[in-house]
C-alpha cells in the first residue's frame, strides 16, 4: 500500500482517487473547495467561451456537456500508445462517465449512419457519433468521492520537492509551510494546471508546449432538399440520451467535423447561448438573447424533450482538430493561469477549404448556402486544453512515456487532458477518462 498523492480532481482526478482508494492510501489535493471557474487569462486568441476551466470537486466535469466520443485508431498515429492499448479502458470509461455501455451506442451509431446513407449522405463521410447522456456527470460526485477514505486537502500545489535521484518526495501548497508528502504523485490538474506546477518543479523542460484545442464554431448555413429532420440529433430511450454523427472532411496533418444544427426561424446565429445558459441559469441576460436564438430553442427541444421540429434549414457547427502549437502556450501569473492560443494562417486555410469541401460533398442535398463571412473570427475554444505534458516516444517529442510517467522521473505521472499528444476530432472527456482507469490499473497492479 502506498501514499498515493493524485493533484487535482477533475476527470481523471476523481477517477483515480476513486479507483485507488482502498488499495492504497489516497490524498486529493484540489486548488478549491467548491466549483468556481479555474481563473484563466487569455494572452492569445480569445477563448469565445465564458468559463472554460472548472476548480474545484469535479473540475471542468461541473461545466461541461458531457459529449463522448471515441477517437479513430489512425489519430494514435502520434501516440507512443496503440488504440487496442486503450480500448478496453475506453469501455470502462464510457461507463464510468455515463452509466451507458459503448457497444449500445455502436449499435444506434450503425443505424444513424444507414439512416445518413438513406438521406444521401455518403457513409464514408460519416465519423464516430457523439453521444449526450441526457444528465451529465459531475465525476467527483458520481464516483462519491466524498465517501470512500480518502484525504482531501484544500490548496493549489506550486511544485513539487525533488531528491536528486528523480524521485518526488513532496507537495508544496502556496501559503502552507507543511508539504504533503508522499511515495507517488499523479498530476491530475488538467491541460491548464500540470503544465505548470512540472515547470515550477524544474521538470518536463517541453511542459507547456503542444497546446491543442478544438475550435468550434458555426460556419455555414444551408437549405436541404433532404430529410434529416429526425437525424440530426438521435434521442434513444435505450441509450437515456442523444447521438450527432458528424461529416468529417480529412487532410494529412488534421481533421475538421461538421454536425447538422436546425437553424431555427430566425437562423444566422453565429454563437450558441445554450452552452452559458446551462453554466449560469440564473444570469436573466442570456435568457434574453436565447429569445433570438430560435435556433439554440429547437436544439435544446430536441435535446431534452427527443421531439425533431420539422426544418430543412440547418446550420453546420464545424469542431476542428488542432495541429499543436509550437509555443510554450501556457503559463502563470500569480494564481492566475496564463493562455496563448493561436490559430494560425495555415489553420484558417484548412479550415477554409474543409468548409468548401464539405458544402461540395453535400451539393446534391443542397438548395441554399451561404458561408458565414465572420466564421473565422466567430470560432471559439471547445475547452478540450491538452497535449501540454503529452505522452511521447521520446523525451524530445513530449513531457512522459507511454505510461503515463514524466521522463527522468521515477513517481511522477501525469494524467489529465495534457496527456493526449492528439484527439482528431474527438470531445477528450473520453479518452482521459481512458488514459484515468489505464494509470489506476498499472498502480494497482
Ligand atoms: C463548457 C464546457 C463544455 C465541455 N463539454 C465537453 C463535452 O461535451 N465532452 C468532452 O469530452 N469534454 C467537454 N469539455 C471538456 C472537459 O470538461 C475537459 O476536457 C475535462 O473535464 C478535463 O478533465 P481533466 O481531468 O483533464 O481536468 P480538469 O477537469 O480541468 O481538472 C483539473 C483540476 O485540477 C485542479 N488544479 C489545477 N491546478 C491545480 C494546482 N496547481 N493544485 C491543485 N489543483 C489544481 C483544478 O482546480 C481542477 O479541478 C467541456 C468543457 C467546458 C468548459
Amino acid at each position: 500500500m502506498a501514499q498515493v498523492v493524485v493533484i487535482g480532481a477533475g476527470i481523471a482526478g476523481s477517477l483515480l482517487a476513486s479507483r485507488l482508494a482502498g488499495r492504497h492510501r489516497v490524498t486529493v489535493i484540489e486548488r478549491a473547495s467548491r466549483n468556481v471557474p479555474l481563473p484563466v487569462l487569455d494572452r492569445g486568441r480569445p477563448a469565445g467561451l465564458d468559463e472554460h476551466a472548472g476548480c474545484g470537486p469535479g473540475g471542468s466535469s461541473y461545466l461541461w456537456h458531457n459529449g463522448l466520443i471515441q477517437l479513430e485508431d489512425e489519430d494514435f498515429s502520434g501516440w507512443p500508445i496503440t488504440a487496442a492499448d486503450l480500448s478496453p479502458y475506453m469501455e470502462a470509461a464510457h461507463r464510468a462517465l455515463s452509466g451507458v455501455a459503448i457497444d449500445s451506442v455502436q449499435q444506434v451509431e450503425a443505424e444513424l449512419r444507414a439512416a445518413f446513407a438513406d438521406a444521401g449522405v455518403a457513409p464514408r463521410l460519416t465519423g464516430h457519433s457523439l453521444y449526450y447522456p441526457s444528465h451529465r456527470r459531475n465525476l467527483w460526485k458520481s464516483e462519491d468521492v466524498a465517501a470512500k477514505p480518502v484525504t482531501r486537502v484544500t490548496g493549489r500545489v506550486e511544485k513539487l520537492l525533488l531528491d536528486d535521484g528523480g524521485r518526488a518526495l513532496a507537495a508544496v501548497l502556496a501559503g502552507r509551510a507543511e508539504p504533503v508528502r508522499g511515495d507517488v504523485f499523479v498530476l491530475t490538474a488538467g491541460g491548464l494546471g500540470s503544465p505548470q506546477v512540472l515547470a515550477a518543479s524544474g521538470l518536463g523542460p517541453l511542459a507547456g508546449r503542444f497546446y491543442h484545442d478544438h475550435p468550434v464554431g458555426f460556419v455555414a448555413e444551408v437549405t436541404l432538399n433532404a430529410d434529416i429532420n429526425r437525424i440530426w440529433n438521435r434521442y434513444d430511450r435505450r441509450l437515456k440520451g442523444s447521438l450527432r454523427l458528424p461529416l468529417v472532411m480529412r487532410t494529412a496533418r488534421q481533421k475538421f467535423a461538421f454536425y447538422f444544427r436546425p437553424a431555427g426561424p430566425t437562423a444566422l446565429k453565429a454563437k450558441s447561448v445554450l452552452s452559458e445558459l446551462r453554466n449560469k441559469p440564473f444570469d436573466p441576460r442570456l435568457y434574453v438573447r436565447l429569445l433570438t436564438h430560435t435556433n439554440d430553442i429547437v436544439e435544446a427541444i430536441s435535446l431534452k424533450a427527443g421531439i425533431n421540429i420539422p426544418t430543412r434549414r440547418f446550420v453546420l457547427y464545424m469542431c476542428a482538430e488542432q495541429v499543436p502549437q509550437t509555443n510554450v502556450a501556457i503559463g502563470a501569473e500569480g494564481e492566475t493561469v496564463t493562455r496563448d492560443w493561436v490559430l494560425d494562417e495555415d489553420f484558417r486555410a484548412a479550415a477554409g477549404n474543409a468548409i468548401a469541401g464539405v458544402l461540395a460533398e453535400l451539393a446534391p442535398l443542397v438548395e441554399r448556402q451561404t458561408v458565414f463571412p465572420t466564421w473565422f473570427d466567430d470560432l471559439a475554444t471547445a475547452a478540450h486544453h491538452s497535449g501540454t505534458c503529452r505522452m511521447a516516444a521520446t523525451p524530445q517529442d513530449g513531457v512522459c512515456d507511454g505510461e503515463a510517467r514524466v521522463f527522468g522521473t521515477k513517481n511522477i505521472y501525469v494524467c489529465d487532458g495534457s496527456l493526449i499528444p492528439a484527439a482528431g476530432y474527438a470531445n477528450t472527456g473520453l479518452t482521459i477518462g481512458a488514459l484515468a482507469l489505464r494509470l489506476t490499473e498499472m498502480l494497482n497492479a
